[in-house]
């Protein structure tokens, strides 16, 4: 039975050990198949079996398990906020009274008061929030942290009470703030579609939404407007910045034929555009979907502090009722261990553990796709960092694919016969070489083709009159006539065109490089990335390219299948990325560690093969890609290290009795939270992406 997704919103969640336990009990739910949460997003995922459940149930069971475990929104945030606050300014006129001193009822006794309101207040939302736990059978941090006040307060330890209180409500308002972040960065890339469009029905120009806007109706885009939906351009020229989609500057000409996208910005003309898609299936709205699809895709280090956090807190919590009493039982003084005890407790809070690793891989995605890297997932931004190895397509990858091509006839035929029936053949497929011999059969009238065959990475074939004919590798043909040997020993790219025994000539290609492309591998090779060529083009032009470029290893002639052999040979030697158009190299993208495809905005191709898209058609963001991922795991690891080492830092110095359940929460918990996202958030600017060298 095939499984079904659905995406379930859920609003924030609270606490990470909160989002592991939503999932375990989904996952429990017969019919569903896998469960997972994306806390930064406040979303759930869900693989399920339609036979087994239907989608309204899924939606009563998320309720029926979350209504408890989410957090409040909106409202609910601000009246905590201002608990939180009530707990501050409390704390503050506690700690002034008692060093003012020299008051009628005694500073003591009115700071000790002061205190414990505070830590009533600020513990409110806590301990609501703890009991619904309680209720719904689930060890969460509130839990953890309402035992921590209410101990204190027990104690008479108001001081320790209102500060925990305050600063734990700090703490979660840090960690809101930085998912809601997230979140938004998100939504901005689709805030560049404007709400409305204008359209032409029967002859009149109406303002609508854009969701009312149907494909094949004709919108109006004047000088400065956004284009609010992909289409032709049926008349009008202008020039439009694509900054939005591609990240480049500069704008580009639109005339009839044009395709246009939307979120693009129109500079100067008027253009009448027919629609293509609607506002939904847009190139920017699938590039957004991805982008967050990405999230489900969990890098492997995401995965470890998954499981990580799941055991770290009933670690915790069982080494503080051992703490707590222990001691005592030894004849030690209950009251010290106990407070020790709660002090651990405190540091059970995974918050800025928990928050460290998703919240730098939403900001790395959310980067490299302002700069048109669209990277499918954590796993894919992770796999990159790790790169040793690019193997490198040639055509439509080094070259730009625009090919020129020219007919060479053998045997008598003439070139118009050579040109008609290599173009007839060709128009079923989508190879750079067959646009090439399209283009040289304009305005020509084509014989009709049966039983096209396309054979990847060597040619066409198709039967025209009866007669089967082949345009494709030489190897395809034989014997070769005498004319042909001297071609080949010419070193050019060619395709020869003609019956299995028979060739009526060749047709001779020459590409060009792309203009960015000696830069682009000279930086790879500097951040330590061997290219490697693999190509099923001749050997002659495969090393002019390579040498061209500076690419040392060359494997040339090979057929699809051999590409993956070579992605595959080259993986035990180091990670391996496959950089290629998707014309007859998706095997070899899907064999490497990290498929990149390459391909101008538009192209289906480009967008859905491989784990990263290269969406502006422009090799310069390949070696961006590569310093990006290791920034990004550089920033990951880093995170990970800071919210450990400090959580391990108060915990040793709790043990040891030198410390204080406020040292706790404010490094432990504030000051984490605090390094954690900021350091993440670092990946999103621009100055610090590794650019091309000025
Ligand atoms: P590359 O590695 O350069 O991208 P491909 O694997 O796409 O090359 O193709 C390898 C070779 O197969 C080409 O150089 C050409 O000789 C032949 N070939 C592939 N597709 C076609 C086609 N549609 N028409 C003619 N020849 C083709
Ligand atoms: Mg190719």
């Amino acid at each position: 039975m095939e499984a079904r997704e659905k995406t379930i919103e859920i609003g924030s969640l609270h606490c990470p050990t909160c989002a592991r336990q939503l999932e375990g009990r989904m996952a429990a739910v017969e019919g569903v198949e896998r469960a997972q949460v994306d806390p930064l997003a406040g979303k759930l995922y869900l693989a399920y079996d339609p036979a087994r459940i239907a989608p309204e149930e899924l939606e009563r069971a998320v309720s029926a398990i979350s209504g408890h475990i989410a957090h409040p929104e909106g409202e609910e945030k601000r009246r905590e906020g201002f608990l939180t606050l009530a707990a501050g300014v409390l704390l503050a006129a506690g700690g002034l009274t008692f060093l003012l001193g020299d008051l009628p009822i005694g500073p003591t006794a009115l700071s000790t008061v002061l205190f414990g309101l505070g830590a009533l207040l600020g513990g409110l939302p806590v301990a609501r929030r703890a009991l619904s736990e309680l209720r719904r059978r689930l060890l969460g941090i509130d839990l953890l942290v309402a035992i921590a006040i209410t101990g204190a307060l027990a104690l008479e330890e108001t001081f320790e009470a209102v500060s925990l209180a305050f600063l734990f409500g700090v703490a979660e308002w840090l960690e809101d703030r930085a998912a809601g972040r997230a979140r938004r960065s998100l939504r901005e890339l689709l805030d560049r579609v404007p709400k409305r469009a204008t359209v032409l029905r029967e002859g009149r120009e109406l303002e609508l939404p854009v969701e009312a806007i149907s494909p094949g109706e004709v919108i109006l885009v004047r000088p400065g407007e956004t284009v609010g939906l992909d289409g032709v351009v049926i008349r009008g020229r202008a020039s439009v910045s694509e900054a939005a989609i591609t990240g480049e500057a500069t704008p580009v000409l639109k005339e009839e034929g044009s395709p246009v996208y939307a979120g693009t910005l129109n500079e100067d003309g008027a253009l009448e555009i027919r629609v293509t898609r609607p506002v939904g299936d847009s190139t920017l709205a699938r590039i957004a979907q991805l982008v967050e699809e990405a999230r489900q895709h969990k890098a492997p280090t995401e995965r470890l502090v998954d499981r990580f956090a799941r055991y770290y807190t009933p670690a915790v919590v069982g080494t503080a009722v051992l703490v707590a009493a222990l001691p005592p039982l030894l004849g030690l003084p209950p009251r010290e261990w106990v407070l020790r005890a709660l002090t651990l407790l405190v540091i059970a809070c995974p918050c800025a553990l928990a928050i460290s690793t998703p919240a730098a891989m939403v900001s790395a995605l959310v980067a490299s796709a302002r700069r048109a890297i669209l990277v499918k997932g954590g796993a894919a931004l992770e796999a990159v960092a790790k790169v040793r190895y690019l193997a490198l397509d040639k055509t439509g990858t080094l070259t730009t694919g625009e090919l020129s091509a020219r007919p060479v006839p053998l045997d008598g035929a003439s070139p118009e016969e050579l040109i008609r029936i290599a173009a007839a053949l060709e128009r079923g497929s989508e190879h750079p070489i067959a646009r090439a011999i399209g283009r040289l059969a304009e305005g020509l009238s084509l014989p009709r083709v049966e039983s096209f065959q396309a054979l990847p990475g060597r040619g066409v074939r198709g039967v025209i009159q009866g007669q089967e004919y082949l345009v494709g590798r030489p190897e395809l043909f034989s014997p070769l006539p005498k004319g042909v040997e001297e071609l080949l020993s010419d070193g050019t790219s060619l395709v020869l065109v003609g019956r299995p025994d028979r060739p009526l000539g060749a047709i001779l290609l020459s590409d060009r490089l792309r203009p960015e492309a000696r830069e682009a591998i000279s930086r790879l090779v500097e951040l330590g990335v061997k290219p490697v060529l693999l190509t099923g083009d001749r050997a002659a032009p495969a090393h002019a390219v390579a040498e061209a470029l500076g690419i040392e290893e060359v494997h040339a002639e090979l057929l699809p299948e051999q590409k993956v052999e070579w992605v595959r040979t080259l993986k035990a030697r180091g990670g391996v990325a496959m950089l290629g158009d998707g014309v007859n190299d998706a095997p070899a993208l899907a064999a490497a560690d990290v498929g990149i495809a390459m391909g101008k905005i538009g192209t289906d191709v480009a967008i859905e093969a491989g784990d990263v898209a290269l969406m502006r058609d422009d090799l310069s963001g390949v070696p961006e890609l590569v310093s990006l991922g290791r920034r990004s795991l550089a920033v990951i690891r880093g995170n990970v290290a800071v919210a450990l080492a400090l959580k391990l830092l108060v915990a040793a110095l709790a043990f040891a009795g030198y410390t204080s359940l406020v040292l706790a929460v404010l490094v432990g918990d504030v000051g984490a939270t605090l390094v954690v996202t900021g350091n993440a958030m670092r990946l999103q600017r621009p100055e610090r992406i590794a650019r091309r060298n000025t």
